[in-house]
């Protein structure tokens, strides 16, 4: 079985993640998208909530399956059994963050994780989940960028924040 892993922080899922995810799913037997937990960071949705979301967005294609980690990526995939991470390249400025990425996974997997890039599809390339958040923050509309049933928890959530602020 080909197995491969597309570990993101998802916060939240854009069309631009399904895209990557629809063709990794392609190439390989099993896709395992995974929301990264990290502590270092303050997400707008709970992990908990990501992985809902991603489940939502993935139902119809049968090969993928959502789930969560901590920690290293070369830990989890050895957990795994996984040698191949999947990652999603926008522009140029991707490219040396991902780079060194990739290079560190593989000298701390010992060559045991490689990663393979796929390029986005050029409608999508302008998107990412910080600046959907912030639209979405601002009320403005996010419908291009994710699926309705994402768009209603981000209007949900600032209608939540807003209310905690007032
Ligand atoms: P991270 O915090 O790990 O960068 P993201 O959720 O922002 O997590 O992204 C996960 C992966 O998906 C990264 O490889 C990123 O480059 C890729 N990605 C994000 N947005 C897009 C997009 N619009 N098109 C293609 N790949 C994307």
């Amino acid at each position: 079985m080909k197995a491969a892993i597309y570990p993101g922080s998802f916060d939240p899922v854009t069309y631009g993640h399904i895209d990557i995810i629809r063709r990794a799913a392609e190439m390989f037997d099993v896709l395992i998208v995974s929301v990264l937990d990290n502590k270092a960071k303050t997400p707008l949705f709970s992990v908990d909530e990501r992985v809902n979301m991603l489940k939502d967005v993935t139902r119809e294609i049968p090969n993928v399956e959502v789930d969560s980690f901590s920690g290293l990526l070369v830990d989890y995939a050895k957990e795994k059994g996984i040698h191949v991470a999947i990652r999603g390249l926008r522009a140029v400025t991707d490219f040396e963050y991902e780079l060194q990425i990739a290079q560190t996974n593989r000298l701390l997997s010992q060559g045991q994780l490689d990663s393979i890039f796929l390029t986005t599809s050029l409608e999508y390339a302008y998107l990412s989940s910080s600046s959907v958040r912030e639209i979405a923050s601002f009320g403005g509309d996010v419908s291009m960028c994710v699926p309705p049933v994402i768009e209603a928890m981000m209007h949900e959530k600032f209608k939540d924040k807003y209310r905690t602020q007032d």
